[in-house]
């Protein structure tokens, strides 16, 4: 059971570089290999189309949406025109393709540096180092952010129950006060939120 379906289905093009925008939804807007995602790493300039079955064994593949997936810059490196022959199948050297495999199945994610379960886990996470220094920074990162968001939610759910109270009682004093903080929550939450979703 792979861990992915298709959901996107463009028409034909000619043109690879055409799905771009299609691959951008299918894996919300986030690298296939690593997880970052597009405000990570400097925006949708820094991802790329990534050739499952690479161009220069596969061509007739070229513009085939079923063989595309969305990489960063990083990642799309890495994996090159990488494709296995019968010795590195045989020791399950294969690219991870969520429409192909079950990831859970060979990663283990519940750390920021990602573990490899399986041969075939290892050897990926070895080849988009997936454990290296930078990686966890980058996933602390995106969990401080995400911890400061919920702690601020929770800020302005009360400012705004405050603001219903002070409606109430017509105090107008604390009502701009309330409405004063509420804009400023709202703000800062949106901010954070730029800084790791879309
Ligand atoms: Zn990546």
């Amino acid at each position: 059971m792979p861990s992915k379906v298709r959901t996107q289905s463009p028409p034909q093009y000619s043109d690879y570089t055409r799905y771009k925008s299609f691959l951008r939804i299918e894996f919300g807007h986030s690298c296939t290999f690593c997880d970052i995602r597009e405000p990570e790493l400097g925006g949708v300039q820094s991802f790329c189309v990534e050739h499952y079955k690479p161009q220069n064994r596969f061509p007739k593949l070229e513009t085939e949406y079923s063989n595309l997936l969305y990489a960063c810059r990083h990642c799309n490196q890495w994996k090159g025109s990488y494709w296995p022959g019968f010795k590195q199948r045989i020791a399950r050297l294969i690219v991870l393709n969520p429409f192909l495999h079950f990831i859970d199945k060979h990663l283990d994610k519940s750390q920021h540096a990602w573990r490899g379960k399986t041969a075939q886990g290892r050897w990926n996470v070895d080849k988009f180092r997936l454990d290296k220094p930078m990686r966890v920074t980058q996933r602390t990162d995106r969990a401080n952010v995400e911890a400061t968001i919920a702690t601020l939610t929770g800020n302005l759910e009360k400012a705004q129950a405050g603001l219903q109270i002070a409606q109430r009682k017509n105090a107008r004093s604390a009502m701009s006060t309330f409405q004063i903080e509420i804009n400023s929550l709202t703000g800062q939450i949106d901010t954070l939120k730029r800084k790791i979703r879309v």
